[in-house]
C-alpha cells in the first residue's frame, strides 16, 4: 500500500483549476471542499492555477476564477501560483525519472497504443524515437491507497504506460502537478473523487523521486440530471455570481456537510459555520 506522508501535524491545501473556463459547480464543489478540509484544521489554502496546456486555455479564466473564488468567500492565501513558471523543475524532475531509467520515448500514434491508451509495441527498446516521453508504470503498483475520505479506494486499471511530455513539447498534467504538489510543500490535497487514478500515478511519481506524497482526500463526483461529471468539455453552465450564497448551500449539500441556519445570509457567515461543522467522515462515495 502506497501511503501519504505528510503529517496532520502541519496543513498546507491547495485549488488547483485548469484555466479552461469559468468555474462550474463541479468546481466550485472541490474549491469549497479543499477549502474547508484546510481551514477547519488551521491550515494555509493556496490557488494554483494549472496553465500548462495552451491550447485548451481560455484567457479570460485567469480572471473570472479568482473573481467566482472571492465572490463566494474562498479567500487563498499568498498570491496566485501559475504551473506555467515551473517548467525547469518540470524539466529536472524528467532528467532525475530519465536518469533512473523510469522514461521512454515513443512515438505511436493514436491508432497504434493499446489499453488505457499505453504504449504496447517496441518504442521502449529502440533509441531514434522523436515523439512522446513516456514514465514505464512499474509491475508490483498496488490499487489502494489511503485516503482520507474513502474507506478503500480502487483504482481500477492502471495503464503500462503514461505520457509525462507530449509530442508537442508541453508537460503533461501528470508530471506537473506531481512535482508542483511536492515543490510547494503541500500536505493535502483534496480533489475530486475523478481524478483517483490520477492521484495514483502522482504518487508513483513522488516514490520514484523518494519523496514522500502529499495526503490524498477524493470528493463526491458532481453529475447532471443525466448521471454525466459536470465539466467545462461537456458544457457545464458558470456558477452565477449573482447568487453565491444559494451556491454554497448547495455545494454544501453535495458534500452532505450541514446546512447552514438560514438566517445566514452572507458568505462569510456561511463559510464560518461551514468550517466549525466540517466532517470528513460523511464524504465516502
Ligand atoms: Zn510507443
Amino acid at each position: 500500500m502506497i501511503r501519504g506522508g505528510a503529517t496532520d501535524l502541519i496543513y498546507r491545501g491547495r485549488f488547483a483549476p485548469s484555466p479552461t473556463g469559468p468555474l462550474h459547480m463541479g468546481s466550485l464543489v472541490t474549491a469549497l471542499g479543499s477549502y474547508l478540509d484546510a481551514r477547519s484544521h488551521g491550515g494555509e489554502w493556496r490557488l494554483r492555477i494549472d496553465d500548462i496546456d495552451p491550447p485548451r486555455q481560455n484567457k479570460a479564466s485567469f480572471e473570472s476564477i479568482p473573481f467566482c473564488l472571492e465572490s463566494h468567500g474562498l479567500t487563498w492565501d499568498g498570491s496566485i501560483i501559475l504551473q506555467s513558471q515551473r517548467r525547469e523543475a518540470h524539466e529536472r524532475a524528467l532528467s532525475k525519472l530519465r536518469n533512473a531509467g523510469y522514461l521512454f520515448a515513443c512515438g505511436c500514434t493514436r491508432a497504434t497504443l493499446g489499453e488505457l491508451g499505453a504504449c504496447i509495441s517496441d518504442c521502449r527498446d529502440r533509441i531514434d524515437i522523436e515523439g512522446s516521453v513516456r514514465y514505464r508504470v512499474p509491475n508490483d503498483v498496488p490499487d489502494l491507497f489511503d485516503d482520507l475520505f474513502l474507506k478503500k479506494p480502487r483504482v481500477s486499471s492502471l495503464p503500462k504506460n503514461f505520457i509525462v511530455k507530449r509530442r508537442d513539447g508541453l508537460i503533461a498534467y501528470q508530471l506537473a502537478t506531481a512535482i508542483d504538489d511536492l515543490d510547494e510543500g503541500y500536505t493535502h490535497v483534496i480533489r475530486g473523487g475523478d481524478l483517483l487514478e490520477s492521484s495514483l500515478r502522482q504518487m508513483i511519481i513522488h516514490q520514484a523521486l523518494g519523496r514522500l506524497s502529499p495526503k490524498y482526500g477524493h470528493l463526491p463526483i458532481v453529475t447532471d440530471q443525466s448521471g454525466n461529471k459536470l465539466s467545462k468539455q461537456t458544457g457545464a453552465p458558470a456558477v452565477d455570481l449573482d447568487t453565491p450564497n444559494a451556491n454554497l448551500r448547495l455545494a454544501l449539500g453535495i458534500l452532505r456537510q450541514p446546512n447552514p441556519p438560514k438566517y445566514m445570509d452572507c458568505v462569510e457567515d456561511i463559510l464560518r459555520h461551514a468550517t466549525i461543522n466540517w466532517r470528513r467522515d460523511v464524504l465516502a462515495f
